[in-house]
């Protein structure tokens, strides 16, 4: 019997190309053209600008945790639980919620340095989670 998969993100024009970078295990930071200032989650227009221009960077996948939360219920089929979201600050300033994996959730503290990884689903589907950094 064929399990349940995950529960695909929504894509649209305005995020489908972060999911695309991806899936080719780019964390990508989207950066306003006109005045340099970077965001995320996507959205079309910059928040300090307001210009409708922009490109984007690839990001470096450091960063620190911000905060987090354990999900233990609901539980839907395709995942496993406990499952930990943390808020990555990233080294590039922005922030980003990711699934954090390879920790168990009573070792997490907060300010631990993480780095990005890339998670490939049965059906290729590629998700950036967060694991904790090898310490220098
Ligand atoms: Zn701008």
């Amino acid at each position: 019997m064929q399990t349940a998969g995950r529960i695909k993100p929504p894509m649209t024009a305005d995020n489908g190309w972060w999911w695309e970078q991806a899936a080719q295990q780019v964390l990508a930071i989207q950066r306003c053209t006109s005045c340099e200032t970077l965001r995320h989650p996507p959205r079309p227009m910059c928040n300090r600008c307001r210009s409708l221009q922009w490109d984007f960077i690839a990001a470096s996948g450091r960063g620190t945790l911000a905060s987090y939360t354990v999900l233990e219920h609901p539980q839907f089929p395709g995942y496993q639980y406990p499952i930990a979201i943390a808020l990555v600050e990233l080294e590039e300033g922005e922030r980003i919620t990711a699934q954090l994996v390879g920790i168990e959730p009573d070792d997490i503290t907060f300010g631990m340095p993480l780095q990005v990884s890339f998670q490939a689903d049965p059906d290729g589907f590629v998700l950036p989670v967060f694991e904790p950094a090898e310490e220098n």
